[in-house]
């Protein structure tokens, strides 16, 4: 009989002392790149906690791999300063170059040498330190055990398929046990099936290691699952550094509520706030002929024009009654598994996109629309 007791207590034993040893923290403050004038980055501040994982989500040139490359030393910022732990490792008088600021990069392209078995990549990211040729060995062979490439351990690059290729990046950036991995959209060349695999043996490995990870991605679901913080980007500064969960119901911006996830915006006529409840009445163009809706504001709404954005777990579909918030007409349905995905087009011609129903609602049929005032978010547009 396997004794399970004395299992659980090794692993947690050894997860222990990897606890003690690895995950440094870093933090940048008012970090500033520009190139030819134009900032990639502005002005920069963010503290990463030891053996968190935050994700760096934005649009295509919002600055994320300058971001990374400033905290790996490929890049030199025009200014600010960034700590790995309790190291300056770069302000106006330090530099420390990349490779004696203990972490492990894997890009998108995962460059592997070709000329070298899948272990000996691995191995090669032991030689810096010494260890015996027997420790390199067994590290390195462990490592490929862990990302379940036993069986090719000893092909070149050439004989491995995309994904197996994107492991052997991973076990060589994990074998060394450095405090800190960053990593560059490592799945954008992977298949669906490849990328939810992959998704879940990185985050294990890295939870299990306890590595502090900063991993860069433009797709808001692959961020919502790895991260214990996102960091939203857009044009070189951060909009939001804060959990999943809060960024999702509390996004500071129209800009970070667009990015991660929603159905629609609709124009808003005014809002009444009540001073004592934070409770405000939202009331919406009248050539939407939308109910009002009464939510919870959770940032300041003085000055500006306000929307109202919706996130797609807030709509409901249901036969047009008048007591339905929203009426619209069906233009587009997609099957998808569980259920059908609609999209609507309302009175004033702007499109609900994303929304789910296990019924199928079919094209031009008019539908009345169910909105959950707790998935709305009142904003300033910009
Ligand atoms: P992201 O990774 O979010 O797509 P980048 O950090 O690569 O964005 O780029 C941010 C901005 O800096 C973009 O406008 C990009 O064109 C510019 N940029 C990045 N690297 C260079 C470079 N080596 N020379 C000139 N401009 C660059
Ligand atoms: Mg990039």
């Amino acid at each position: 009989m396997v004794n399970v007791a004395k299992d659980v207590e090794f692993s947690e034993f050894t997860k222990e002392n990897f606890k003690t040893t690895l995950g440094q923290s870093v933090k940048l403050t008012k970090v500033t790149k520009s190139y030819d004038g134009i900032k990639a980055l502005d002005e920069v501040d963010i503290e990463i906690e030891p053996g968190s994982f935050t994700v760096l989500l934005g649009p295509s040139g919002s600055g994320k791999t300058t971001l990374l490359k400033s905290i790996a030393g490929i890049i030199k910022p025009d200014s600010g300063s960034v700590m790995i732990g309790q190291n300056t490792v770069f302000d106006h008088q330090t530099w420390v170059p990349p490779e004696k600021r203990e972490l492990s990069m894997v890009f998108q392209d995962f460059a592997l040498w070709p000329h070298m078995t899948a272990v000996n990549n691995v191995a090669f990211a032991l030689k810096r330190r010494k260890l015996p040729r027997e420790s390199v060995k067994n590290l390195s062979r462990n490592m490929m055990e862990k990302v379940g490439l036993l069986d090719h351990v000893n092909n070149y690059p050439d004989q491995l398929s995309g994904g197996e290729q994107q492991r052997v990046a991973l076990a060589r950036a994990l074998v060394a046990q450095v405090g800190v991995v960053l990593f560059d959209e490592p799945m954008s060349n992977l298949d669906t099936d490849r990328r939810e695999i992959l998704r879940f043996e990185i985050s294990t490995l890295i939870h299990e290691y306890n590595a502090t990870a900063i991993y860069i991605t433009h797709d808001q679901s692959e961020a919502f699952s790895l991260a214990d913080k996102i960091a939203v980007l857009d044009k070189g500064k951060i909009q939001q550094y804060d959990t999943p969960e809060n960024i999702y119901k509390g996004p500071a911006s129209a800009m970070v509520a667009r990015f991660t996830g929603i159905s629609g915006e609709l124009p808003v006529k005014y809002a009444i706030g009540d001073d004592c409840t934070d409770v405000a009445k939202v009331i919406v163009d009248d050539e939407l002929n939308c109910k009002p809706i009464s939510l919870v504001a959770t940032n300041d709404l003085a000055n500006g024009k306000l929307k109202l954005f919706i996130r797609p777990t807030a709509l409901k579909i249901v036969q047009p009654t008048p007591l339905s918030t929203l009426t619209g007409i069906i233009v587009d349905v997609s099957y998808c598994g569980k259920g059908y995905e609609h999209v609507i087009k309302l009175p004033d011609k702007s499109l609900l996109t994303k929304v789910f129903s296990e019924n199928r609602f079919n094209r031009d049929e008019l539908v009345g629309i169910m909105v959950d005032p707790s998935g709305c978010l009142l904003l300033k547009d910009d």
